[in-house]
């Protein structure tokens, strides 16, 4: 018989989790729930605990692995400052792209306004929602608070936001830097150190270490291979819970909010990115997404582009035929701090909230709102809701009255959206792969026989 290809069995898990979790909301009006509380807590606890552990639990040795077998093999230094500035460039101008839509679309959609005056009911759902919510949703937004205080406030607060991105770049303890969920940073720069000075070794004292990570590296394939055979019950699982509990009241009042975000993010995923990769990378982006779309149905349903970095190695490789050098670099990299998907929505979310409360924000406030979003999306770790902070430490910084009752309601709302702008994130990472790729001579990218899947 033949086998039904991964991107179909995920996304055939996609449309069956959205219809049980319909079914059970409807079930729910009439009959006993206890069953079905029973059934989403399991699902909650297969998708997050278990297929989301099990592809958090490789990271650490995929991204030493691959990284120090695909560093080790360009040559020398002037090879890697060259990738490295590409990758930089690429990330930081993308980003941008991606915040430039997000504040051209809030201001034309002007989602916090209603006949130009700030909308009287969204300020009382950020109220009702705060008065009202969970403990967990409290606890949430608590622990994002803190780390956006100890940030501080004013230009302080950037100044020692960039301080901690330096502390994590360069970790006093390697061992602590792999252990923190989702920030990868000080683990790949230690990896690409410790990679460099391989390449300084006498040829054949650094071979031995060449083959046992690049050993390491292929059984860290197979496990990636092992656990996506597990995706489609993982990523229903995940799945389901959320739609089960998203809708009601707090999700029609935010509508053009949730609107103007997803337009977004779909306005960079389908019109900037292609044509990034139509006249940068000279590619066909449709073959691209063609390869990419099991790593992108990943992120959507993790809302993690950490988690979803073993796919997105996968198809990068498999699938768009960019070498192992490229890929090993750019995509953890990527992962870790290049998120365009997050940037837009900081801006977007940034700028709702400051409509809301009637605060006029004009075009220096602006410029500050996409410098803010620019900085603090490389900060942003790659799990879900991590932008919280982020949003925190802007709204903190930018004297709207009274921002901070946004949290809540945002954050009510937040999960579809992590969605979506966690695949945003990643297409941008894979879109810099090829991009790089094919600037550094690679050849056979995307061509027919590569995206066969
Ligand atoms: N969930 C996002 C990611 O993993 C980060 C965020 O925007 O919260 O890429």
């Amino acid at each position: 018989m033949k086998k039904i290809k991964a991107h179909w069995q995920i996304l055939g898990a996609l449309v069956l989790a959205t219809l049980t979790a319909f079914l059970f909301r409807k079930i729910e009006l009439g009959a006993d729930a206890g069953f079905i509380a029973g059934a989403v807590v399991t699902c909650e606890f297969v998708g997050k605990d278990i297929f989301m552990g099990l592809l958090k639990m490789i990271i650490v040795p995929l991204i030493v692995s691959s990284v120090v077998s695909g560093i080790a093999s360009l040559h020398g230094m002037e090879g890697f400052a060259r990738l490295l500035g590409k990758t930089a460039g690429f990330y930081a101008l993308t980003s941008l792209f991606a915040i430039l839509v997000g504040l051209g679309m809030v201001n034309m959609i002007k989602p916090g306004l209603t006949n130009g005056e700030p909308n009287p009911e969204i300020q009382r759902a950020f109220e009702e929602e705060r008065i009202n919510a969970s403990e967990a949703a409290l606890a949430k937004v608590a622990s994002a608070q803190e780390r956006s205080l100890e940030m501080g406030e004013g230009a302080g607060g950037f100044f020692s936001m960039l301080a901690d991105f330096g502390r994590r770049l360069v970790p006093s303890n390697v061992i602590e830097a792999a252990a923190s969920n989702g920030q990868m940073l000080g683990l790949i720069f230690f990896s690409v150190l410790f990679a460099i000075a391989i390449t300084q070794l006498p040829k054949n004292e650094g071979k031995s270490l060449r083959e046992f990570f690049q050993s390491l590296n292929d059984v860290m394939i197979v496990l990636t291979k092992w656990i996506m055979a597990l995706a489609p019950i993982g990523v229903f699982a995940l799945l389901l819970p959320v739609v089960y509990k998203s809708g009601g009241g707090i999700f029609v009042v935010l509508g053009k909010y949730f609107f103007t975000v997803l337009a977004s993010l779909l306005f960079h995923f389908a019109v900037t990115m292609p044509l990034v990769l139509k006249f940068l990378g000279r590619v066909d982006p449709w073959a691209h997404m063609r390869a990419m779309r099991t790593a992108l149905l990943t992120a959507f349903s993790t809302a993690s582009s950490s988690a979803t970095l073993p796919v997105t190695m996968r198809c990068i490789q498999d699938n768009a035929g960019v070498s192992k050098k490229t890929a090993s670099f750019t995509l953890p990299l990527g992962a870790t701090v290049n998120m365009d998907g997050t940037a837009l929505y900081e801006c977007v979310a940034v700028i709702f909230v400051a409509q809301v409360m009637g605060f006029q924000i004009d075009f220096g406030h602006q410029f500050i709102i996409v410098l803010a979003a620019l900085l603090t999306s490389i900060g942003v770790a790659g799990i879900p809701s991590a932008s919280l902070v982020a949003i925190f430490i802007i709204l903190q910084n930018s004297g709207i009255p009274g921002a901070e009752t946004a949290i809540v309601a945002l954050l009510a709302v937040d999960r579809l959206l992590d969605m979506s702008r966690t695949a945003v994130n990643v297409l941008g990472d894979s879109c810099a792969a090829v991009v790089i790729a094919k600037s550094e001579g690679e050849t056979g990218i995307l061509e027919p026989k590569a995206v066969e899947e």
